[in-house]
């Protein structure tokens, strides 16, 4: 690993290399919290300045976590006494063929992967 020359914004101190960075952000009012990211730290205030491999790291992360911008809206109603969920149209379209699908629960989440 070669040495990283990064001055603290802060105080003006040499950095450090550090691989233990945690992040704590939140997404969708969410708190989400990142560990083992890699950067540099400041000896003296602190302040932990991540890598761009980090930031890329950060980015996949919360992108899992936020909601995507089209969501549909459905009821769950009763068919034969069992509840039932329709499949969207649009979403029905993006399926094509496929028509074999793992249900789970996740939290208050019902994850369908389809395959
Ligand atoms: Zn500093």
């Amino acid at each position: 690993m070669s040495e990283i020359e990064i001055k603290c914004v802060q105080c003006a101190s040499q950095t450090k290399e550090a691989t233990d960075i945690t992040l704590v952000t939140a997404v969708e009012g969410r708190e989400v919290v990142i560990t083992g990211l890699t950067g540099t730290r400041c000896p003296t205030c602190g302040e932990e300045y991540a890598d761009a491999e980090s930031a890329e790291k950060v980015e996949e992360v919360i992108k899992k976590f936020r909601k995507p911008a089209v969501v549909f809206k459905r009821k769950i109603t009763k068919s034969g006494g069992r509840r039932v969920l329709g499949i969207p149209e649009e979403i029905d379209r993006a399926l094509g063929k496929k028509e074999n699908v793992d249900i789970w629960l996740e939290d208050d989440k019902i994850v369908a992967e389809v395959y």
